[in-house]
């Protein structure tokens, strides 16, 4: 980075001091992952000067010969490695891919269905706080206040009361796998469309330790720099009945041209997908946050659904005398970083709210494992007693440092 170095040292500055901050810190944020220099150097070339408005074959512009076999190989990839009948790769994140969805299939004042907020759904699955629960009649099922688990009666009860248009599968904390007959047969029967969102275990999906989706769902909405491990974008798979509705409604629907250089970076985010040593990584991502699961109900956390069998944990840190925002300030001052979260039935505001969500894609991807994991449990089970001692905190970001450096990181070292 010779030309950014000589020619903008306040930036140069700052990227250096992320690269220390994200190599000398336990990223524990269950969306969060490291891109490979690969996916790193794809996403910084020429291809950012184009504009290629339209599809390959397609285009509102001239000049796309390496455009539209660029955008080729990265939807032929996708369908590839999702056994997708479609793929658009061309949405800019995952919160303008579900709006994709919407425009697709619903009109304004419809309804759709999908999981709370509270309870471990996305804002673009109809928060009132999102375009998309203000511009839809969103309802929401919950989960079993008991068990922590989805309720598919619940959810088939509500389709059948309220007839969505949409019904959506997916979500951003919760700590289970999900049953895509179940809900497939739920949309066959109230007669809407399925709508999966896999955003955060898309790669688990790729690496084959978790169900996929796609047979099942009518579309599926992804992020690609979660699991996935790629840079920040998004792509949709669908059924080809449904190909024409979803690439209109990403363009010109929702968007102007494409990122080609971010899509350089999918590309070769699904190609590293498609290798056997991610295979690997998938089944790790989820053994180590079984791991890191056990010990930490051993050292008394109340984990919600009792424990999980994807890449995530949701915690409930009431009886341990501390909020989730409380807790994710002192790790934090002690080098582990997570965020603060609501859990279900939650009782206080979301900017302080009584639990925290950790996940285990990023420290796998450095290659920690079970002694890790442990470590991590017995350093949160003292941090929990200790929020306020800032010596002890800054003291053990010093051991959390020396353990981070035994692990290199992928995109960095
Ligand atoms: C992260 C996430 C999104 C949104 O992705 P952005 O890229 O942040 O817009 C959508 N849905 C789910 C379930 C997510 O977890």
């Amino acid at each position: 980075m010779s030309a950014l170095e000589k020619n903008d040292p306040e930036i140069y500055k700052l990227v250096k001091a992320e690269e220390a901050y994200q190599r000398a810190t336990i990223r524990l944020i269950a969306s969060e992952n490291y891109t490979s220099k690969a996916v790193l150097e794809a996403c910084g070339t020429v291809f950012q000067n184009k504009y290629s408005e339209g599809y390959p074959g397609a285009r509102f512009y001239q000049g796309q010969v390496n455009c539209d076999a660029l955008e080729t190989v990265a939807i032929e990839r996708a369908k590839k490695l999702f056994g997708a009948e479609h793929a658009n790769v061309q949405p800019y994140s995952g919160s303008p891919a579900n709006l994709a969805v919407y425009l697709a299939f619903a009109k304004p004042g419809d309804t759709v269905l999908g999981l709370n907020l509270s309870h471990g759904g996305h804002l673009t699955h109809g928060s009132k706080a999102s375009a998309t629960g203000k511009w839809f009649n969103a309802v929401h099922y919950n989960l079993n206040p008991e068990t922590g688990l989805l309720d598919y009666d619940e959810i088939r009860k509500l389709a059948l009361e309220h007839r969505p248009k949409i019904l959506i599968a997916g979500h951003s904390a919760y700590p289970r796998q999900l049953d895509f007959a179940k809900f497939r047969a739920i949309a066959d029967e109230a007669g809407c469309i399925l709508f999966v969102d896999m955003a955060h275990f898309a790669g688990l999906v790729a690496g084959g330790a978790h169900p996929n989706p796609v047979p099942y769902a009518d579309v599926v909405t992804t992020t690609t720099h979660k699991t996935l491990r790629g840079p920040r974008g998004a792509l949709i798979l669908c059924k080809e009945i449904h190909a024409k509705a979803i690439d209109k409604a990403v363009f010109p629907g929702l968007q102007g041209g494409p990122h080609n250089a971010t899509t350089a970076g999918i590309a070769v985010a699904l190609g590293e997908a498609m290798l056997p040593s991610f295979k690997d990584y998938a089944a790790k991502t989820c053994a180590n946050a079984k791991t890191l699961a056990g010990e930490l109900v051993a050292r008394g956390f109340n984990l919600v659904s009792g424990g999980t069998d994807n890449h995530l944990m949701l915690i409930d840190l009431s009886n341990k005398g501390v909020t989730g925002k409380e807790m994710a300030v002192a790790l934090e001052k002690a080098g582990i970083v997570l965020n603060y979260n609501t859990v279900p039935g939650e009782t206080r505001k979301a900017s302080d709210p009584s639990g925290i969500r950790l996940g285990t894609p990023s420290v796998t991807s450095r290659g920690f494992g079970a002694d890790e994991m442990k470590k991590i449990a017995a350093w949160m089970d003292a941090v929990a007693g200790k929020v306020g001692d800032d010596a002890f905190l800054t003291g053990l970001a010093k051991e959390v440092e020396a353990l981070c450096s035994k692990f290199p990181v992928p995109g960095i070292d």
